[in-house]
């Protein structure tokens, strides 16, 4: 949730004129639907939604250049079981791109916001490197527990520390491109999670490594996810150079130049009618102000509930 919330926040502030006004008068409502996309998945049970989350890049066997980013293509290339198994992330960002913008075309303020909101999601999984291999949790490597220590226990402690205003959005000459070189990036760095988390399984125990209970067994989260030590924690921290920081900057910016793209390729229609004048002028205040906080590289405080 922290890293979900924190992107859309932060990738609002990244876009240019006039279209941060925009989606600023809806922040709370885009920083709110990037997590609904999991919501969809666990609590409603929908099954089509699960492969939209991630890709196992080993197991398609793919080179840079076999990497059909097409989608119409690769699905007539994966037939649907093998898909649901090993995940369709970065051809579902393309499909959604492309929804967005015909709704940027024909100026549906309701397809906008959410679609806006679902891509952040997209976009965010697709910067997290256990999302691109299928040791996702460590279960190969005898790492469990290793996903949600990166994408939710470390961002919960070392957050208020990150910064992330990395500048100003782009327009994307060519999503497919883009779109294969995220990926390709984000995978790259799923050896270096999973190698700085073993190699600091040497130093410590597991006493050390867990807040144990006891019997020295790892306490749990309510997902069931082992909590790590803060000692571990903060070695980690240290190991990883601000990977983690990197990485969320990284899904900011680009989900702020998807946004970006749809709305130019749509003919970078009128925002303003949208809205109604008296709504505009009700936001500006609280706009100015999380400007000037945007400045120094962070976002409102986000109330959302830890995870760990
Ligand atoms: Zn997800």
């Amino acid at each position: 949730m922290w890293g979900h919330q924190h992107i859309n926040r932060a990738a609002i502030f990244t876009l240019p004129e006039p279209l941060r006004s925009f989606y600023f008068r809806h922040a709370d409502y885009i920083t709110e639907e990037s997590v609904v996309p999991d919501v969809r998945k666990y609590t409603m049970g929908d099954k089509a939604e699960f492969a939209r989350h991630f890709i196992d890049m080993e197991d398609y066997h793919f080179s840079s250049d076999t990497f059909e980013m097409n989608p119409k293509k690769a699905y007539t290339q994966y037939d649907e079981k093998t898909r649901n198994e090993l995940g369709i992330l970065p051809w579902y960002i393309l499909e959604m791109t492309q929804k967005l913008t015909e709704a940027f075309k024909n100026k549906e303020k309701a397809a906008i916001l959410l679609l806006s909101g679902d891509l952040g999601h997209y976009i965010g999984d697709a910067s997290m490197p256990l999302h691109t291999t299928s040791n996702h949790n460590g279960q190969k490597t005898g790492q469990q527990g290793i996903h949600a220590f990166w994408e939710s226990q470390l961002p919960e402690i070392f957050g208020s520390t990150y910064q992330m205003n990395i500048g100003e959005a782009n327009y994307i000459k060519d999503l497919e491109k883009n779109t294969r070189e995220l990926i390709l990036h984000t995978h790259s760095l799923a050896d270096s999670v999973l190698l700085i988390d073993k190699i600091l399984g040497l130093k410590f125990s597991k006493e050390t490594a867990y807040q144990c209970d006891t019997n020295k067994n790892p306490l749990k989260n309510r997902y069931g996810n082992p909590i790590h030590s803060k000692a571990y924690a903060e070695a980690y921290h240290q190991a990883s150079n601000h990977l983690i920081e990197r990485q969320l900057q990284k899904a900011a910016y680009m989900l702020s130049c998807y946004w970006y793209t749809a709305w130019c390729n749509a003919g970078k229609p009128e925002l303003n009618d949208l809205d109604s004048q008296s709504y505009i002028e009700s936001c500006r205040e609280n706009y100015t102000k999380e400007q000037l906080l945007w400045k120094t590289g962070k976002t409102i405080e986000i109330g959302n509930k830890k995870e760990f």
